[in-house]
């Protein structure tokens, strides 16, 4: 990291918040952040969904 400003790369499916930036002069990609109470959500719909 070179501590640029880091740009948005990705965003939650669920929430909609930035969970992912990225380096615009280093090309430097964050880890995607799992927020919990997504997970929980989203494994509740593909549950949902097996019914
Ligand atoms: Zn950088
Ligand atoms: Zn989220």
């Amino acid at each position: 990291m070179c501590g640029e400003e880091l740009e948005v790369k990705n965003k939650c499916d669920i929430c909609n918040q930035a969970n992912q930036f990225f380096c615009h002069s280093c090309g430097h990609v964050t880890e995607e952040q799992i927020h919990n109470q997504c997970a929980m959500v989203s494994f509740g719909h593909t549950l949902l969904n097996l019914k």
